[in-house]
């Protein structure tokens, strides 16, 4: 199987050289040429464990690797770092299955692919016969940076730098990413948000002279972002997995259908499941769920992308994307492979925020369910959850749980759903606290290291090791730089 540029001028490639890249020639993304079959029947799945599923679904996307490099690398990816034996739980709560994607080391849903990612990479260099270091260069809305810090801090052979908005994510987030350890390490706040970390990296990726400079000190630019189609692959295997579950509980028979809602931000969450469904993994609806900034959720309503609106800063960071990178991937499938079409829509979006999607394009779109979330709906679907089920969700897989629940009030569809679990939540502690009702009980906390204790005292959860300690560790990265000193900083770093 080869990969191919969504934008059409750049040569395809295999797998190893697509995860290297990290972002095509024509600043295109790396599509596979096509989505292989699922590599089993549903019926085995409910046997099947976490590993396993993972070497089968990550193999047939990447069949340039032999089978003992796949399976080197998710045994490596997915063993005791991870907080839960079984790697993704799926608890049912409140009339859904949660696919529980954030015990791994910084409690997000990133470590499901950031956890492999560099052992994929290393692979790939070692069989590409790659001379050069591999720079990590990663925009991050929270994160992304701090599981792309852990997977590559001390990794032979790269450097990783990480942008985030220095605004724009939890106290939390923050000391995870500025206590960060490691001599390969670099971390910088940006004064802007996550779109402007984004489009900073992608012009540095872009930027030739850049890249000939580098090269002169033996340095080659690679992305750790969901641009990134090593990032991608293994999120395709937890849908799968979370499927195999239902079917052991007894909730499905196999080959039954079910419906999945995720939290979406860059789209690249949402776009795995997509991919699952057309490996033949019977999924019926895509529920797309947006937080306040709703550019998605218009999008799949109207098929106008329109970036050119308000910027809010939410309670589920993560998601505060007005340029979301996968939906590029989304459109090339819709439009049959057609490069061109995408190229203009991908221009139209550069030059005036904003495009219009063809006929073709939009009725693809059916496919997927949307809607979004205000902040006291989101508040209020962690608070009803908790009262009346005693489960606990972040602020994200809220804002997934609320558009889920107006789906099937609207509906009447009974099929059962998978609803993406994707962060801890003592990851944004104040928001929850807040949700719960702890701060008004506690006579109003600020600190959210101390919220953290309050909550875990409150609700019998441990806090997970990687945040506790938190804010006693010693901050190791202390600089902020403005949107234009990006391009500096990289060469600086290096
Ligand atoms: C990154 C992230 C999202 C959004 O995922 P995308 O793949 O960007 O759509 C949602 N929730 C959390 C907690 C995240 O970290």
């Amino acid at each position: 199987m080869k990969y191919r540029s969504t934008r059409g001028n750049s040569p395809e490639v295999e797998s190893a050289a697509a995860i290297i890249k990290g972002l095509a020639d024509d600043k295109g993304l790396f599509v596979p040429t096509e989505i292989p079959t699922l590599p089993m029947a549903t019926e085995e799945l409910e046997y099947m464990n976490y590993q396993e599923v993972a070497k089968k679904v990550i193999g047939a996307f990447f069949d340039d690797f032999t089978e003992e490099e796949i399976n080197n690398a998710v045994e490596k990816a997915y063993d005791g770092k991870f907080q839960a034996e079984e790697i993704v739980p799926v608890v049912n709560a409140g009339g859904a299955f949660f696919l529980e994607l954030y015990h791994g080391p910084t409690s997000a849903f990133k470590d499901m692919a950031l956890s492999i990612l560099p052992h994929l990479l290393t692979t790939a260099v070692k069989k590409q016969g790659e001379k050069d270091k591999i720079c990590i260069l990663t925009a991050t809305s929270g994160d992304t940076g701090k599981a792309a810090l852990q997977g590559f801090a001390d990794v032979e052979g790269t450097e990783i730098i990480v942008f985030y908005p220095e605004e724009g994510v939890s106290a939390v987030q923050k000391m995870q990413m500025i206590t960060q350890e490691g001599d390969n390490t670099h971390v910088f706040g940006i004064k802007g948000n996550f779109d402007d970390a984004q489009r900073g990296v992608k012009t540095i990726f872009s930027d030739r002279d850049v890249a000939f400079r580098l090269k002169d000190k033996g340095v080659k630019l690679s992305s750790a972002n969901s641009i990134n189609i090593g990032r991608l692959v293994p999120q395709v295997a937890y849908y799968v997995y979370g499927y195999g579950r239902l079917v052991a509980k007894g909730v499905i028979e196999a080959g039954n259908p079910i419906n999945v809602a995720v939290p979406t931000g860059n789209f690249g969450n949402i776009l795995a499941a997509y991919y699952a469904k057309k490996m033949g993994l019977p999924i019926r609806t895509l529920i797309c769920a947006s937080n306040k900034n709703k550019v998605l959720d218009d999008f799949i309503k109207t098929g106008v992308y329109d970036s050119k609106r308000d910027f809010y800063t939410t309670m589920s960071p993560s998601m505060d994307i007005l340029v979301s990178s996968n939906l590029e991937r989304l459109l090339h499938d819709l439009a049959g492979g057609n490069s061109r079409e995408v190229k203009d829509l991908m221009e139209a979006l550069a030059n005036e925020g904003k495009y219009e999607v063809s006929p073709e394009i939009k009725k693809g779109l059916i496919g997927f369910l949307s809607g979004y979330a205000e902040e006291d709906e989101t508040l209020d679907a962690v608070k009803r959850m908790y009262r009346n089920h005693g489960y606990l969700m972040d602020t994200h897989t809220a804002v997934a749980y609320k558009v889920y629940e107006d789906y099937k009030r609207n509906s009447c569809d009974e099929t059962p759903t998978l609803i993406a679990s994707t962060a801890s939540p003592y990851k944004f502690a104040n928001s929850i606290a807040d949700a719960i009702g702890l701060d008004e009980e506690e006579g109003g906390t600020v600190d959210e290291f101390t919220v953290l204790k309050k909550l875990s005292e409150k609700t019998g959860i441990p806090i997970p090791p990687g945040l506790k300690d938190l804010e006693t560790k010693p901050i190791r990265h202390k600089k902020t730089i403005e949107i234009d000193e990006m391009m500096e900083a990289v060469e600086t770093s290096l």
